[in-house]
């Protein structure tokens, strides 16, 4: 089996650490950046066996699989939950044992948890522990759900006019926290209780400002590591896309694509490996190294590449590429 190296110059590995950061950071992006994150392993994997390197895109596939099939579980558990929960609807109050239970649900902005105390089949006390939502708005609306809840022999009150989203929250989260009360309702596993936190399935709203967040915290976080990959070299990988080394280059064009612009292309997405076999073109004219208005030439490629092996200790292949610079 070929030897595995973990390098951050891979796009697909980089752009799933990055994903994985932004989805721990984001809630509210949390299950999108996993399903892409997903994808990034999953090319990743597709890759490796593509090249007969298959034994870790082998496991990363059954962990794929695995990750799936947990994810299908938790779904399944929820929806089971709550159709107990449906066949049941209005006797929460009823079955819970007394106690203060805690409960959350999803209001204009966020989560809602809230403490529901049940005291002789009745609500006794109803307190809304953390919100996001507008501040004078919620607090008026929670402070009317109180007053409804309170001696009610059930949570089914309605939403509060002016404040529907987040009353809406706080009354589904004071009927999750009285079903914890009932001792016959069913609950999550701690399977699904760790694979849900990671999904966030209660958060699935995804923002447009956390979308945001996202493709700004990848765009910056790729093009940081790229600048740190170049670094020492001297030379900046800023191409202008304007082809003037391909006008130059003798070579012009390999596998159908413009040398040495796919090249430079390929060292900005930081697929290294790719620069280094297509360096193998080059014939070390030096011509693109005099007309590229950035700066920008095979032997500035050559030697962010041979920094690139040196890093993963390739030291024959570094000193080939060493010696174009
Ligand atoms: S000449 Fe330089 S800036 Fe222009 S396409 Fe080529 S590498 Fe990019
Ligand atoms: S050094 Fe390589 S890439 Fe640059 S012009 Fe010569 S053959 Fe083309």
């Amino acid at each position: 089996m070929a030897k595995f190296r973990l390098s951050f110059t891979n796009r697909w590995l980089r752009l799933a650490f990055v994903l994985a950061v932004v989805a721990l950071a984001f809630a509210g992006a949390r299950l999108f950046a996993l399903g892409l994150l997903y994808v990034c392993l999953a090319v990743w994997a597709f890759k490796r066996w593509r090249e007969h390197k298959r034994g870790l895109a082998y496991v990363l596939a059954a962990a794929l699989v695995v990750g799936v099939a947990l994810y299908g579980f938790a779904a399944f558990e929820v929806w089971s939950m709550r159709a107990w929960r449906a066949r049941h609807f209005g006797d929460a109050v009823l079955l819970a044992a007394d106690g203060t239970y805690e409960g959350e649900g999803t209001g204009r902005r966020g989560p809602v948890k809230v403490a529901v105390t049940v005291k002789e089949q009745k609500v006794a006390d109803f307190e809304v522990l953390e919100h996001y939502d507008t501040i004078p708005i919620a607090s008026a609306a929670f402070d009317e759900l109180r007053e409804l809840l309170q001696g009610r022999a059930d949570v089914d009150v309605d939403a509060v006019t002016g404040a529907t989203m987040t009353s809406y929250g706080a009354v589904n989260a004071a009927r999750d926290a009285v079903w914890k009360g009932v001792a016959d309702a069913p609950r999550l596993s701690w399977i699904s209780k760790i694979t849900l936190w990671f999904a966030s399935l209660k958060v699935q709203k995804v923002t447009i400002h956390s979308l945001a967040v996202l493709f700004i915290v990848v765009l910056l976080f790729d093009y940081t590591i790229q600048a740190a990959l170049v670094e020492g070299t001297g030379q900046s990988l800023n191409c202008m896309d304007c082809q003037t080394c391909v006008g130059a280059c003798p070579v012009k064009r390999v596998e159908g694509k413009l040398f040495p612009m796919e090249m430079v292309l390929r060292a900005r997405l930081g697929d290294y490996d790719e620069v280094a076999r297509l360096m193998e073109y080059c014939v070390g004219c030096a011509k693109c190294a005099a007309k590229c208005p950035a700066g920008i030439s095979a032997p500035s490629v050559a030697a962010a590449v041979a920094q690139y092996l040196r890093k993963q200790k390739r030291e024959e292949e570094a000193e080939f590429f060493e010696e174009r610079v």
